[in-house]
């Protein structure tokens, strides 16, 4: 059956339709109103990228993620429990109070020994439900909002009327996508996104796809494997859907990693060193390596014997979904940005994706740079058949780009920490909650910014980098040295921090000492003599 692909946003949320050519238009409206989650009576309004109204009817022309339609619910019922996040506010609606009268209920309840009515449970669903509504509403249009315009006419790629985020910005000029297909980002810009110092905090999701456009440009990629722009396109677009909204391992950690290996391939002039379909399988491997993370780790997948952990009997199982979803994204025609080439380059591609994807798991870690170290002092890139030293060198690429944070300037890797420990509390939290073990380096109570990072950086960032300038000595002013300084940081804030608690415990020792505990305090005394008091008042 001929079908017509429409992509639209809703609710800021992006979505994508698949239709039959002759698609009623009846059978249209109600796809759109169940995509917008209406009532029966709201009235829905769908505007082309220009802002216009257009009309819902068969006619509706296919589009694609870059010149999505947007569809508003105009007049939602203000009774359903479909409340927008600010008409719940408006009215009041205040949750903590909500579950506070259930908690409340749920104990009188409970002291009387009487079973939980059916009712209450329903109750706590509903108010589960309705704020899980409101959060993921929340989230989705803090992520999409600024990026639905993604090459529309409201895009905030072309909305120069945003006060810039911070005075660095206006060192740059921002990027500008004129049309669907042609990129216009200044030559500053392409040159800044070649350095580990880019600053991601900057740049807007709908920016950063932009950014992950011109690195296929400028890498030659377009050209050489015949990459078509729609599809480069398609395939982003896709890849942004199949990233989370969670604290770290999130799109713009996607972005991260790619730019710091596309960063490194400039650096260390690997053009000229290896096959450019290698360089299209790191970069695409970086873009591909955390999809679908769920925010908790393989242990958690493990210990919690999660669907994934099943399905990849405990073998790395993040790492085989990332890998496996990357390829359900190729296997469509319009998000296959590998459909030119040739059966044998897409054979050696998948290959060296899967490869480098699973080598992100950390616990093959010294497995990996073990082999690096033995392979180094015979390092030849002009050996062409050298294809075992290549994935290698790859693998470790993937690596350090994956953990790369710290060899960003401190003020925008230290928010890139604070992301990945509320990820990690999560975890710990959740583990607590549920039994499982709790992961040493996950546990609020045990662990600190400083404490997560000086021995992260001791055993594992920096005998790694050191061995990659090994080969590329241009990297150790790039890459080992700002580690270098992060180590230094985080160790002074890790003695400030025990000189704090050691102060913090000496006052109150001597605070003890200086009170006996006979004393316990005047404030016992003060008590008892409001008592007192009272008692006198009442008689
Ligand atoms: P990823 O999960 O991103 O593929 O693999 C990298 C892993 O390395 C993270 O999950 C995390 O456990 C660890 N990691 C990366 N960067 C840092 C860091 O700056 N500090 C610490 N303590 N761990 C990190
Ligand atoms: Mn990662």
């Amino acid at each position: 059956m001929a079908t017509k692909i429409i992509y639209f946003t809703v609710n800021g949320r992006p979505e994508r339709a698949e239709l039959p050519l002759d698609c009623p238009a009846q059978d249209l409206k109600d796809l759109f109103r169940s995509a917008a989650e209406a009532r029966p009576h709201d009235i829905l309004k769908l505007y082309n990228p220009k802002g216009n109204l257009i009309n819902i009817s068969p006619r509706l022309e296919p589009n694609n993620p870059s010149s999505c339609y947007k569809l508003e619910v105009v007049a939602a019922d203000c009774t359903s429990e479909l409340l927008g996040v600010e008409l719940a506010v408006a009215l009041g609606f205040n949750f903590s109070t909500m579950e506070k009268r259930l908690q409340g209920l749920e104990k009188k309840i409970l002291a009387q020994a009487v079973e939980t009515p059916a009712v209450v449970y329903e109750m706590k669903k509903q108010v589960d439900l309705f704020r899980e509504k409101l959060e993921v509403n929340v989230k989705a249009s803090r992520v999409w909002s600024t990026s639905a315009g993604w090459g529309c006419s409201r895009s905030c790629l072309m909305d120069h009327t945003n006060p810039p985020l911070s005075t660095t910005r206006d060192l740059y000029a921002k990027p500008v996508m004129r049309s669907n297909t042609s990129l216009e980002v200044s030559e500053e810009v392409r040159q800044y996104l070649k350095t580990p110092s880019f600053d991601n905090w900057q740049w807007e999701d709908a920016e950063i796809m932009v950014l992950l456009q011109v690195m296929y440009t400028d890498l030659d990629f377009i050209a050489t494997f015949n990459i078509e722009p729609e599809v480069l396109q398609h395939f982003l677009f896709e890849v942004y859907r199949r990233y989370n909204n969670i604290p770290f391992h999130n799109f713009k950690h996607c972005f991260c990693v790619t730019q710091m290996m596309y960063g490194l391939i400039w650096m260390t002039d690997l053009k000229s060193k290896i096959d450019s379909i290698d360089l299209l399988t790191m970069l695409t491997s970086a873009v591909c390596h955390d999809l679908d993370h769920t925010g908790y780790n393989n242990a958690y997948q493990i210990n919690a014997r999660t669907e994934l952990a099943l399905r990849y009997n405990d073998i790395s199982p993040l790492e085989n979904h990332h890998s496996a979803v990357a390829f359900e994204i190729l296997e469509k025609r319009e998000s296959n940005i590998f459909r030119n080439l040739t059966i044998e380059q897409y054979k050696r591609i998948r290959e060296g994706i899967i490869q480098c994807i699973l080598a992100t798991d950390m616990t093959k870690h010294n497995e990996i740079l073990s082999k690096f170290k033995t392979i180094l002092p015979v390092f030849d890139f002009k050996n062409k058949d050298h294809k075992d030293v290549v994935i290698t060198l790859m693998m470790i690429l993937i690596k350090v780009s994956d953990i790369s944070n710290e060899a960003r300037p401190m003020e925008v890797a230290e928010p890139w920490l604070d992301c990945l420990l509320q990820e990690f509390y999560n975890q710990g939290d959740m583990e607590k909650l549920e039994g499982l073990p709790v992961t040493p380096f996950m546990d609020r109570d045990k662990v600190t910014k400083p404490s997560s990072q000086t021995g992260f950086i001791r055993f594992v960032l920096m005998p790694l980098f050191i061995e990659l300038a090994n080969l590329f000595p241009c990297l150790e002013q790039h890459i080992v040295y700002p580690v270098r300084k992060a180590l230094d940081y985080y160790t002074e804030m890790e003695k400030a921090l025990e000189r704090d608690k050691q102060n913090r415990a000496q006052e109150k020792a001597s605070k003890s000492k200086e009170s006996p505990p006979g004393s316990q305090a005047a404030s016992d005394a003060q008590t008892a003599s409001v008592q007192e008091c009272s008692k006198t008042a009442a008689q």
